[in-house]
C-alpha cells in the first residue's frame, strides 16, 4: 500500500502534473495537472475538482504520469498555508499502512478544521490618538487610560477593561480619540515561559525529570515508561521535558484522554508556564479548531493539550510527545480510522526523531510488556509527593456484610461514611452506570425493556423521566403500564445505576449536600466546571459519580471512597477485562487522601478472592500483571500475540449473514494464523444493523496487514455490507 511516489521535491521541478490526495476514502491520490505560472511542492494544500465539487486536498508528490497530461483535470488553486509537513505526511502513510483504513481517510484526520484554509479574517480594533473630546467625562477618562497603555483592543474589550458602557467607547471613536486599525480576528497563542514558575522537586522527580530532559537534549527517539503512583508527581516531572524542549525551541503536544482533560490540568499548566496552552478536544467550536489548527501550522500555538486526533495537527517544530494516562481506553478510536493513539504517538515520535513519554499510574500490559523487554526505558516515582499517603483499600464481602433489601450500600460502607461525614471531610461512591436503573421489567409478564434498534436493556433515567439506550440514544417515555401485558404500575427497577445510589444517599444522609456526577447530568464544560469547583470548595459532602470523577481530580478533602460494584468490570470476557478493572479501581482509589488527610477504600464486592481484588487490597500491582502477561502469554493473545477484529454489518441481515458465511470460505492458508468466526457479535443488532464478527488470531510476529490484505483484497462486497477491519482490537463487542 505504501506509494513508491519520490516527494524530494528536486524531482518535481518543473512539474507538469502532481498527485493530490484527498480526503475521502480512497486508498490513492489522483493526479492533476499544474496551471501554467503556478509552482507547486509536496505538502501544498490546494484546491481541486472532482467530480462535481470542489475539495481541497494535499500535493503528495509529482504526478505517477498513468494518464496523459492533457486528459487530466487541472490543480485549481494553492492555498495560503504553510505546507504539510513531511513528517506528517509519512505519519499519513503509515497510519493508513498499520490500519488498512484508507489514505484518504487518515488524511481527513489531519485537514479536519474547516475554515483553517481560508483566508484569516480581519477584525476592527481600536487604538489612542493625541486628539481628545471636546467633553471629557470621567468615564471617558477611564477609556482613555486604559488604552494609554497602547494596546489596541475591540470597542467590547476597551470597554470592558475600562468598566464603561460600549456606547462611551464608540463616542470616543466618533470623537477621533480612537482610531481603528485592522488586526487578525483570532487571538493570539501566548508563548509558555520554560522558565516561568517550577516547582522545587523532591530528590526522585528531580532524577526523573533530569533523565527526561537529558532525552530532550538528546533530540534523538526515544520511548520512556515514566511509572509512579497517583499523587506522585508525574506531571512536575515531565513538566520539566516541556520545559526543556521549549527551551530548545520545539513544538510540544501533550495527549490526554478526552475526560482528564480537565480544567484542573490547564490551571496547573498555567501555574507552571504563565499561560495557558493551546486546546484541541470535541468541545472546540469550529473557529476555535479553525484557530488551533492554523496556529498549530504557523508554529505560533507552541503546547497543545489534546485529545486523540491531537496526534495529525500539523506541527512543523514537534520534538517531544507526552501521552499521559497512556493506559486508557479511550486512547483507541473505535469508528472509521480504527487506531490507537499511544501507539502511534510512538510512530509519530519515531518518524520525526524526538522523545515520548508514556505516563501512569496504571500502565498498560502492553507498555509494562515493552518495558521489561527493553523497549522503552521506565523511570519509577514510588512515592506520594509530601505527607500524602497512599490510601488504605479494603474489600468489603457483600456475601457476609449484604445491605438491607433494595439497597445498595452495605452496613459498614454506611458505618465508614458517616465517620468521615462527621470529621468534616468528603465521600465518594464510584459506580460506573449512569441512570438509574440499567434494566427494567414487568412485575407481571416478565417483560424487558429492549431496544428496537441495539441488543441492549433500555436504561432508565429517572431525572428525565425516559428510558435510554446508550449505544444509539434511542429515547422513550418511561410508561405507566406495561406495553406487552397492560399491567399497570407494574414496572420495576432492576440494580442500580448512580441516580439510584443517589437516592439511597439521600435517605440515609438527609443532611449531606450530594451531588451526582456523570455525562447525563452534567451537560456541558461550564457545568462541569462548576460542579468541581464546589466540591473543591468543600461545598459538597458526598460525590456520587461515574467514570469523569476517576480521572486526574484532585479533591484534597476527599478521604473516603466506597466502590459500590467493584466486580462490575469483571463481567465481560473482555480478555483485558481484569487489567481494565484493576486500572479503573486504582485509579478512582487514587482520588482518597491527596493531601494531609489518609484516604481509605472500600471496594464492595462478591469475589473478595478475585486476583484483581487482592491486587488493589495489597497494592501488589506488579505482582498481579506479572500473572496477567503469563496467562496471556500461555494463549498468545496481546501483547504476546496479534488479534485483529472483523465486522461485517447490515442492515439486511440475511445479507450480512451470507457475506459473512462467504468470506469465511476465501480466508487464505497461513501459518500461526487462525481465523475464528464467523459468529454473531455481542452487540448482534446495532443501530438497526445485524452484526457478525471474525476474530483473526496471529503470532506476535506475523505481518497481519498482508494475511488481511490477501484475504479481504480481492472481495467483491455488496454495497450494503460494511466490513470494518480493526487491527489491535480493544473492544469486542
Ligand atoms: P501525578 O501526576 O503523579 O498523579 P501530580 O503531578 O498530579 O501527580 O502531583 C500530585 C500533587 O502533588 C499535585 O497537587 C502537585 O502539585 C503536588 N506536587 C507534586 N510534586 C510536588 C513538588 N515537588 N512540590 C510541591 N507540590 C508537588
Ligand atoms: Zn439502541
Amino acid at each position: 500500500m505504501a506509494s513508491e511516489i519520490s516527494t524530494s521535491p528536486n524531482r518535481m521541478a518543473p512539474p507538469e502534473s502532481v498527485a493530490v490526495l484527498v480526503p475521502l476514502a480512497l486508498p490513492e491520490p489522483y493526479d492533476y495537472a499544474v496551471p501554467a505560472g503556478l509552482t507547486l511542492s509536496p505538502g501544498d494544500y490546494v484546491a481541486v475538482p472532482l467530480g462535481a465539487q470542489e475539495l481541497i486536498g494535499v500535493v503528495w508528490g509529482p504526478g505517477s504520469g498513468a494518464i496523459e497530461r492533457k486528459r487530466l483535470k487541472s490543480v485549481s488553486e494553492r492555498l495560503e498555508a504553510p505546507p504539510m509537513p513531511e513528517a506528517l505526511r509519512r505519519f499519513i502513510d503509515w497510519v493508513s499502512g498499520y490500519t488498512l483504513a484508507p489514505r484518504g481517510s487518515v488524511l481527513r484526520l489531519a485537514i479536519r478544521a474547516p475554515g483553517a484554509l481560508e483566508p484569516p479574517r480581519l477584525r476592527i480594533a481600536y487604538q489612542l490618538t493625541d486628539a481628545r473630546p471636546a467633553r471629557m467625562t470621567p468615564a471617558r477618562l477611564r477609556v482613555v487610560e486604559t488604552a494609554g497603555d497602547g494596546f489596541v483592543r475591540t470597542v467590547r474589550e476597551l470597554a470592558e477593561a475600562a468598566g464603561v458602557s460600549d456606547g462611551v467607547v464608540r463616542g470616543l471613536v466618533e470623537a477621533g480619540t480612537l482610531t481603528p486599525v485592522e488586526m487578525p480576528a483570532e487571538a493570539p497563542f501566548p508563548s509558555p515561559e520554560p522558565d516561568a514558575q517550577g516547582m522545587a522537586l523532591s530528590p526522585d522527580q528531580a532524577e526523573a525529570a533530569a533523565a527526561l530532559v537529558a532525552s530532550v537534549a538528546a533530540g534523538a527517539y526515544s520511548a520512556t515508561l515514566l511509572d509512579g503512583v497517583t499523587g506522585s508527581g508525574k506531571t512536575e516531572v515531565y513538566f520539566e521535558a516541556v520545559a526543556e524542549a521549549l527551551r530548545r525551541g520545539a513544538q510540544v503536544l501533550i495527549l490526554l484522554p478526552e475526560i482528564a482533560l480537565t480544567q484542573q490540568f490547564l490551571d496547573r499548566f498555567e501555574q507552571r508556564f504563565g499561560c495557558r496552552p493551546a486546546e484541541w478536544h470535541s468541545d472546540l467550536s469550529t473557529r476555535e479548531r479553525a484557530r488551533v489548527w492554523r496556529g498549530v501550522a504557523e508554529g505560533r500555538a507552541r503546547v497543545v493539550v489534546g485529545a486523540r486526533s491531537a496526534l495529525f495537527l500539523p506541527f512543523p517544530e514537534l520534538g517531544l510527545i507526552i501521552v499521559d494516562e497512556e493506559h486508557e481506553a479511550a486512547f483507541k478510536q473505535e469508528d472509521g480510522v480504527a487506531y490507537h493513539a499511544r501507539d502511534m504517538a510512538v510512530v509519530r515520535a519515531s518518524l520525526g526523531a524526538f522523545p515520548i513519554v508514556l505516563s501512569s499510574a496504571t500502565p498498560s500490559l502492553e507498555t509494562v510488556v515493552n518495558a521489561d523487554q527493553g523497549r522503552y526505558r521506565r523511570l519509577r516515582l514510588e512515592a506520594r509527593h509530601g505527607v500524602a499517603e497512599m490510601p488504605q483499600i479494603e474489600a468489603i464481602d457483600m456475601r457476609r456484610d449484604p445491605p438491607e433489601r433494595g439497597r445498595w450500600l452495605s452496613p459498614r460502607l454506611v458505618i465508614e461514611m458517616t465517620r468521615a461525614l462527621e470529621a468534616g471531610e468528603q465521600a465518594m461512591l464510584f459506580l460506573n452506570r449512569r441512570g438509574y436503573a440499567p434494566l427494567t421489567l414487568c412485575r407481571s409478564c416478565g417483560h424487558r425493556f429492549e431496544c428496537p434498534q441495539c441488543s441492549s436493556w433500555l436504561v432508565e433515567h429517572r431525572f428525565r423521566r425516559e428510558l435510554a439506550c446508550h449505544h444509539c440514544g434511542y429515547t422513550a417515555p418511561v410508561p405507566t403500564s406495561c406495553p406487552a401485558c397492560g399491567e399497570p404500575e407494574a414496572l420495576v427497577a432492576c440494580g442500580p445505576g448512580v441516580e439510584r445510589i443517589a437516592e439511597e444517599v439521600a435517605t440515609l444522609f438527609p443532611d449531606a449536600r450530594t451531588a451526582i456526577v456523570s455525562s447525563d447530568n452534567l451537560r456541558g464544560p461550564a457545568a462541569h466546571r462548576a460542579v468541581f469547583a464546589a466540591i473543591e470548595a468543600r461545598e459538597i459532602d458526598i460525590i456520587v459519580g461515574t467514570q469523569i470523577v476517576a480521572k486526574g481530580h484532585h479533591f484534597p478533602w476527599l478521604t473516603l471512597v466506597g466502590v459500590v460494584d467493584a466486580d462490575l468490570g469483571l463481567e465481560n470476557g473482555d480478555l483485558r477485562a481484569a487489567e481494565r478493572t484493576f486500572q479503573l479501581l486504582q485509579q478512582v482509589a487514587g482520588r482518597a487522601g491527596r493531601a494531609e488527610r489518609p484516604g481509605r477504600v472500600f471496594l464492595q464486592t462478591y469475589m473478595p478472592e478475585h486476583g484483581v481484588m487482592r491486587a488493589l487490597c495489597s497494592g501488589d500491582r506488579d505482582a498481579f500483571l506479572d500473572r496477567e502477561a503469563q496467562a496471556r502469554e500461555r494463549v498468545h493473545l496481546p501483547p504476546f500475540g496479534r488479534l485483529v477484529g472483523v465486522v461485517v454489518a447490515s442492515a439486511d441481515a440475511e445479507l450480512a449473514r451470507r457475506t459473512a458465511r462467504d468470506m469465511s470460505r476465501c480466508v487464505p492458508k497461513a501459518d500461526e494464523v487462525s481465523v475464528l468466526g464467523p459468529a454473531p457479535a455481542p452487540m448482534a443488532l446495532l443501530r438497526g444493523r445485524t452484526r457478525l464478527r471474525f476474530l483473526v488470531k496471529a503470532g506476535r510476529n506475523i505481518n497481519v496487514q498482508a494475511f488481511m490484505q490477501a484475504w479481504l483484497g480481492p472481495l467483491k462486497l455488496p454495497n450494503a455490507v460494511r466490513v470494518s477491519v480493526d487491527i489491535d482490537p480493544y473492544s469486542f463487542m
